[in-house]
């Protein structure tokens, strides 16, 4: 954000629904946070009176609150339990099905997705770079997964600066946030009185251009890069490395893998809200006259028993060896896959752990780093 050789220019509040109204002209439909159930969730936007308009989230290991944001900001609240991922990584749906005619032979009929131009308001730096990790994944070259590319290739990106990080938020120590720098169409950066704006794409700049839109002074662009500047300094939790792979697998027997596992649940929250996780399991429904069957596939979490089983015999059977590899894998087996960590600090799986567990608290208990992860509220 705040590219030198982009155009900066100022959208006053008033205007929002001026930029909504122009993306929809685009054609793209609008999905952003929504306040629905106690939490902010990613749903279709008619208008932009639909925002969290004066809301901030509260977050803590375990813990989730809505409260209020004395300055009516749209955007005061760091993330809630969905990013990108459920918006074009699917939770469930079907691949492809097959019927058998009556002289016995198969045809099979690929399922694709039905995939609308999308724009998603509201977007995290974090969210931006948990979808090039997922971009990573599916769209290897040669191995593209055609129902991720589908979705991926209709999404109009409209990325927020985050101005108020949870407590829970750690992107600073991961590189990945908390001001969006790459990867959006368009980018915003909240004040008092309206947005700093650029864009970063084509369709992005063609967006704005509808608009209209004075340039932001001097005095607002320094302002939103202050703060943005000063969400980073405000997170207090942190990893202590953005390799930690020689540390941790050096540790695979530490002590503290059975204290983790005394704790956790094996429920895999952790991994559903993760926006880089990926596990996924396949499976065919058969129709009862068996003529016809269909392949689903849905999200898998590496916590669930039958993750590690393998022909006879189940690789990890308990829950040490469980969360071992989510977190080995997450900041150890990424780094030879994807050449980076997999974690891009939201936080999520923090505050949406039931028993409280803090991913920064574990790792730092394992490497024996000290300081800035948080482990006052354990
Ligand atoms: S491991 Fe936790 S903090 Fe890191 S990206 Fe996943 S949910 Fe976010
Ligand atoms: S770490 Fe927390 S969220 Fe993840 S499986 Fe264990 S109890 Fe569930």
């Amino acid at each position: 954000m705040f590219n030198e050789t982009e155009h900066t220019v100022f959208l006053p509040h008033d205007r929002l629904g001026a930029l909504l109204a122009a993306i929809r002209a685009g054609g793209w439909q609008c999905v952003g946070p929504r306040v629905e159930q106690g939490t902010i969730v990613m749903a279709p936007l008619a208008e932009d009176e639909d925002l969290p308009r004066g809301v901030q989230a509260e977050q803590a290991p375990g813990q989730y609150r809505l409260g209020t944001d004395a300055k009516r900001r749209h955007f005061a609240w760091a993330n809630g339990p969905q990013a990108i991922k459920p918006l074009i990584f699917a939770p469930q749906e079907t691949l492809w099905r097959v019927a058998r005619d009556a002289d016995g032979r198969l045809a099979f009929e690929t399922v694709m997705p039905d995939a609308p131009k999308l724009a998603v308001i509201g977007v995290r730096a974090c969210d931006l770079a948990a979808l090039a990790l997922q971009d990573a994944h599916f769209l290897r070259k040669g191995r593209t997964d055609a129902h991720y590319g589908a979705r991926r290739a209709q999404l109009f990106l409209v990325a927020v600066q985050c101005a108020v990080p949870a407590s829970t938020c750690f992107c600073a120590s991961t590189g990945d946030g908390p001001t969006p720098t790459v990867g959006y169409d368009l980018a915003l950066a909240e004040l008092d009185e309206g947005f700093v704006a650029v864009a970063g794409s084509a369709p992005g700049r063609a967006v704005l251009h509808a608009l209209g839109l004075a340039e932001a002074s001097p005095v607002q662009i320094a302002a939103a890069r202050e703060q943005g500047d000063a969400a980073a300094a405000a997170q207090t939790r942190r990893l202590p490395g953005r390799d930690l792979r020689e540390a941790l697998m050096a540790r695979l027997k530490h002590p503290q893998w059975d204290a983790v596992a005394e704790r956790c649940l094996a429920c895999g929250n952790c991994t559903a809200v993760c926006p880089t996780c990926f596990c996924h399991t396949e499976h065919d429904i058969p129709a009862l006259d068996g003529a016809s069957s269909r392949h689903e596939r849905e999200w898998d979490s590496c916590f669930g028993e039958t993750h590690g089983h393998l022909h006879g015999f189940n690789v990890r059977p308990d829950i040490r060896t469980r969360y071992r590899q989510w977190l080995t894998h997450k900041l150890a087996g990424w780094h030879d896959q994807f050449g980076r960590s997999g974690c891009v600090g939201c936080g999520r799986c923090i505050a949406w752990c039931p028993a409280g567990i803090d991913f920064t608290a574990e790792v730092a208990a394992l490497t024996g780093a000290s300081g800035g992860s948080g482990m006052e509220e354990r």
